[in-house]
């Protein structure tokens, strides 16, 4: 579906997303111009510095005149950013962010939203363990999954608009509700980083002696780790704890299998895990099958 190009774009929080999706908004055409907000001078400079937009600033004003906002600061930032932008919304404007969490996102920007102004949450699942307006490049969404999660109440010309805008850079998009995108990440993506971050920390709590061997033979598997540990911490903070119930629940799952696991090897139960690894190759080869690789 061919989307007619926004007037003006503001990114709030020019990062890794702001500034990929600057990139990418520009390469397809999408804006006729896109201006970024943040908070730290330096990524304003640098936003600018690069070209990613045509003006940047940290004045909530820049939203004066946006046809599409898009919040793309840690999720525990957006009620905040979103209220000092309420007085320059004006009613239509689609406001939408790109927050690893959307239940908590909708509970904190809704309300702070003056009427006319069309909310639609949504998510890229896309990234990588890279921070701050030098990571970005357009094409970062391409071939990978947009998860959007309007309300009952939102319009649907105007979820269709951005939905629109999401294909034309290359994204999947599904729609769900706010409440299953919440679970269905809580095990595809949070627990794997509690797990990096938990296998990591335990790593560097080790005697000086075996740290250096971590490093040496980190190709036997501990590599992988660090670097979905290296993610942003300010990010990762926030997605646990504005996720914490279905997050809890998907880790009250992961204890009582470690256990199956260890009781399997404790007692010499070669066919339990052999069953279980034989399973979860079949998973690995079913992601590369769908393009996710
Ligand atoms: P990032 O690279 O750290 O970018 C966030 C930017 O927002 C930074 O420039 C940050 O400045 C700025 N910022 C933070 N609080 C702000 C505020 N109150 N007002 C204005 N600017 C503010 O992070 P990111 O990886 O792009 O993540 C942004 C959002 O995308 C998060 O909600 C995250 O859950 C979501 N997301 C991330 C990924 C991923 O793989 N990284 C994937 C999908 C979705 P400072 O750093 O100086 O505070």
């Amino acid at each position: 579906m061919s989307v007619a190009p926004f007037n003006r774009v503001l990114i709030v929080g020019i990062g890794l997303i702001g500034s990929s999706l600057a990139l990418a908004f520009r390469k397809a055409g999408l804006a006729t111009q896109i201006v970024a907000l943040d908070h730290t001078p330096d990524h304003v400079a640098e936003a600018l510095r690069l070209g990613l937009v045509d003006a940047a600033g940290d004045d909530p004003a820049l939203a004066t005149g946006a046809d599409l906002v898009i919040l793309c600061v840690p999720v525990g930032a957006c009620g905040k950013v979103a209220a000092k932008l309420a007085p320059f919304l004006a009613p239509g404007v689609i406001l939408t962010d790109v927050g690893s969490v959307k239940q908590a996102v909708v509970r904190d920007v809704a309300p702070v939203l003056p009427e006319g102004v069309q909310f639609i949450p949504g998510h890229p699942i896309a990234g990588t363990e890279h921070s701050g307006p030098s990571a970005g490049f357009a094409e970062l969404f391409e071939g990978r999954h947009c998860i959007l999660t309007p309300t009952e109440t939102a319009d649907p010309v105007a979820v269709a608009r951005l939905q629109a805008a999401w294909e034309a850079i290359g994204s999947l998009v599904t729609i769900m509700s706010a409440e299953h995108h919440d679970r269905v990440l809580a095990i595809t993506s949070h627990l794997p980083h509690l797990i990096a971050y938990t296998i990591v920390g335990t790593a560097t709590d080790l005697e000086e002696h075996m740290q250096q061997e971590v490093i040496k033979y980190s190709a036997g598997g501990f590599r992988d780790f660090t670097r979905i540990a290296a993610s942003d911490p300010i990010m990762w903070r926030d997605v646990f704890l504005n996720n914490r119930e279905a997050v809890l629940e998907m880790l009250g799952r992961l204890h009582e299998d470690l256990g199956l696991l260890a009781r399997a090897i404790r007692i010499g139960d070669g066919a339990t895990l052999e069953e279980k690894f034989t399973h979860t190759r079949a998973i690995r080869r079913g992601i590369i099958a769908a393009k996710q690789a």
